[in-house]
């Protein structure tokens, strides 16, 4: 399932929810947040996980109501980053303040016929808690969904209520770093879309090189070190080519989780190209760069993406530069170094780190081989 499909998803037997009486005031509230179509982040991702484990569900989303869709800052269970508001059951959990609960959909009149009822994901148990970020403004909803029908247990009401007191408080607090929040407090919405990777919801290329630029130049501002480190899939076009190009599919989308939840909120990652990502450490000594990349590498080797035919491994090749800029290196030949280190990592045998730190007068090369 994909972006795509949610876009052809026909809503014509649908009943539409109304629209909220606040409706002007509530999107410009959303609007002012500047979160729609921003990159992925483990504090989101972090609380949906926990939704899906404590009420043992196999999706779980915090959905934002835009004008015309909703938008996901965070889902699991599904690859979709939006779909048309007029089918979203959260467009009708926004009309309340008490949470939607919806046992069976094929049930109630104004869900049995939603497509996202009678064809995939089958949604048919929903509980949505609205998000509110000031009285009766809400914007959208922490919600679990099951392709069974069933019931809410107290104990699972009163968890999903503190969860989604956490994702408001999350609404309220910025922890992405000064150059990361000056590049989404530059561009517009649109502009902002335009940067993201939607396989990963990581920045793209372009988003990645507009962000170094302003990381770099901070870093230089302030006197602070910075790492590039640029990581690969070993083997990526034989993953493909034995398990498929969706399974494959998978595995970046694995990366890029597995990425976001051991880096620093102030540290930020990209999807460079294909199977290949570039991530920046502001303010990060070479040895912490090391270690946090070895939890990567480790992470990936240990978390094998599991289908009906048994569990599929692959690994990762990292190699990181970290300099200061007032060395007067530039950022290009940065990326080049931590590319020609990345490389040094696959001759070595695949599957390990190379760090290198420039120096005045020298180079030094940390290596870590399996
Ligand atoms: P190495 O260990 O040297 O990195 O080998 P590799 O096979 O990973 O490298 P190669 O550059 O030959 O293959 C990268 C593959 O990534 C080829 C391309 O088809 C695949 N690829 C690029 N983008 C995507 C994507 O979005 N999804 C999927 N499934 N595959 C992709
Ligand atoms: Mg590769």
């Amino acid at each position: 399932m994909n972006n795509k499909y949610f876009a052809e998803l026909r809503s014509q037997d649908v009943t539409e929810a109304a629209l909220p009486k606040n409706e002007t005031e509530r999107l410009k509230a959303l609007r002012a947040l500047r979160i729609l179509d921003t990159p992925i982040e483990e504090r989101f991702e972090r609380i949906t996980r926990i939704v899906c484990r404590s009420l043992n569900v196999p999706i779980s989303a915090i959905s934002l109501v835009d004008e015309e869709r909703q938008w996901f800052k965070s889902i699991q269970g599904i690859t979709a980053n939006e779909t048309p508001r007029s089918v979203a059951f959260c467009a009708h959990a926004i009309l309340q303040n008490e949470p939607l609960i919806i046992e069976d959909a094929t049930k109630d009149d104004r869900f049995c016929k939603n497509p996202l009822v009678t064809d995939a994901p089958i949604i048919r148990f929903y509980a949505g808690f609205p998000i509110s970020i000031s009285k009766d403004v809400r914007i959208g909803t922490l919600c679990a969904i099951d392709n069974k029908p069933r019931e809410i247990t107290l104990e699972q009401l009163e968890i999903m209520d503190d969860l989604r007191k956490m994702v408001e408080s999350e609404l309220k607090t910025v922890a992405l770093s000064s150059a990361h929040i000056q590049l989404i407090s530059e561009l517009a919405q649109a502009e902002r879309a335009a940067l993201i990777d939607p396989l990963t919801q990581l920045w793209n290329r372009r988003g990645g090189e507009q962000l170094l630029q302003r990381e770099w130049l901070l870093a230089k501002l302030h006197g602070h070190q910075i790492a590039l480190v640029m990581l690969d899939i070993d083997h990526f076009k034989t993953v493909n080519d034995t398990y498929g190009h969706s399974l494959g599919d998978t595995a970046i989308r694995q990366v890029a989780k597995v990425m976001i939840s051991v880096l620093r909120a102030s540290d930020a990652i990209c999807r460079w190209g294909g199977d290949e990502f570039l991530c920046i450490l502001p303010n990060c000594q070479a040895s912490n760069v090391f270690q946090i990349l070895e939890r990567a590498r480790n992470a990936i080797e240990n978390c094998p993406i599991v289908t009906p035919s048994g569990d599929i491994s692959f690994t990762l090749s990292i190699g990181a530069f970290v300099t200061h800029p007032s060395d007067n290196a530039q950022i290009e030949g940065c990326i080049k170094q931590a590319d020609a280190a990345m490389y040094e990592a696959k001759m070595n045998g695949r599957n390990q780190i190379v760090v290198k730190q420039s120096s005045i007068n020298r180079s030094e090369t940390e290596v870590c081989a399996e």
